[in-house]
């Protein structure tokens, strides 16, 4: 990010006429109301994680992201349609340089009560760094991926990363009064063993932990079918060991939830292939291009770039987010190509905001 851009961003969050009136809320065709926005602020990332990426990725030219201030009145026309949640993803979005001032700009609508919560999922390589900013941000949650506690496996699934920054950020991210939940991806023959002790550990530190499948996203190099872990088996392998207490929490994604009444600390399983989580969907996504994703299962999405660039007011920006809201999907279809182990769909997580 130049400094023209930051400064464009920081005249946004001087101007008192840049908070929009609110509109009718986003409701799509099957009633559901769109009140949780992830948008994906860059596609690029400190790790190189064997599931997400390949080791030499081509990255997008800057010229194709949007800027700071563009990302800003994106979020902004969402909040003012209805969404109270929203969770900047990447890539790795602290990467993204002048990210703070994006953060600073959109607690505006945390200020104001029109948005309840701010958020972000993180690869936690920066955390240290950010963490005591992005508290006085109004951010309260984060979502760290973790997958493993042992510093070789570590490198060897992130390929780049260095275990000791990660949980030194955390750390930090703990000390600033965040609260974390740690999202680990269950690779067969990789972390498997691990996953009762890195509940026990997220427990004992007062976090919750999510498992999550590995999904059929994106041309990596690497055979989905021989990552792929069920989450009814590695949930079959937890209960030896602990008392799993079905919850009825929900936010309205894909995870559902067990008490674990060893640890008293809540774990969550996101299984997009073994299970249909669609009927409560109440998300949307946005990439680091300004496409918006109805669905994550469907290709299907609708270009918000254009309209933002095309003039300075938002009037485009909204026709083309109602047009779109009024196809999204009813639900998604992910199916691995069994015979050639290909993904069903060919855009990365790393773009779509994991
Ligand atoms: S999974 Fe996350 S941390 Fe790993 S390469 Fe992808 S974006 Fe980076």
């Amino acid at each position: 990010m130049d400094s023209v851009d930051v400064k464009r961003v920081q005249r946004t969050d001087l101007d008192a006429g840049d908070v929009e009136d609110p509109r009718p809320a986003l409701v799509d065709p099957f009633g559901r109301e769109i009140s949780y926005l992830r948008v994906s602020v860059t596609d690029r990332c400190d790790f190189r994680c064997v599931y997400c990426m390949a080791e030499h990725m081509s990255f997008l030219p800057k010229a194709d992201l949007l800027s700071l201030e563009e990302l800003d009145r994106l979020c902004s026309a969402f909040i003012a349609r209805g969404v109270r949640k929203l969770r900047l993803t990447g890539g790795e979005p602290l990467v993204r340089r002048g990210i703070m001032t994006l953060f600073a700009t959109l607690s505006r609508h945390l200020e104001s009560g029109r948005l309840d919560e701010l958020t972000l999922t993180t690869n936690g390589s920066q955390l240290a760094k950010y963490a005591t900013e992005l508290a006085a941000y109004g951010v309260k949650r984060i979502n760290v991926s973790l997958d493993t506690l042992d510093p070789d496996k570590f490198r060897a699934i992130t390929r780049w990363g260095a275990l000791d920054h990660v949980l030194t950020g955390i750390d930090a991210a703990q000390a600033a009064g965040l609260k974390i939940k740690i999202n680990v991806v269950a690779l067969k023959g990789v972390n498997e063993d691990e996953i009762p002790e890195l509940v026990a550990w997220a427990h004992g530190r007062g976090m919750d932990l999510t498992l999550i499948e590995v999904m059929p996203l994106g041309e990596i190099g690497e055979g989905r079918l021989d990552q792929y872990l069920p989450l009814s088996l590695a949930r079959a392998r937890l209960s030896e060991r602990y008392t799993l207490e079905d919850l009825d929490y929900r936010t309205g994604g894909p995870a559902r939830y067990v008490r674990v009444a060893e640890t008293g600390g809540r774990l969550g399983f996101i299984t997009p292939l073994t299970h249909n989580f669609c009927e409560s969907c109440n998300r949307v996504r946005v990439t680091c291009t300004g496409t918006l994703y109805m669905c994550l299962g469907q290709e299907d999405a609708a270009d918000l770039r254009k309209p933002l660039r095309a003039s300075e007011g938002n009037e485009l920006l909204h026709a083309a987010i109602e047009e779109a809201i009024a196809r999204k999907p009813k639900g998604h279809d992910f199916i691995i190509d069994r015979r050639h182990q290909r993904p069903a769909l060919a855009r990365h997580m790393s773009v779509t905001g994991g």
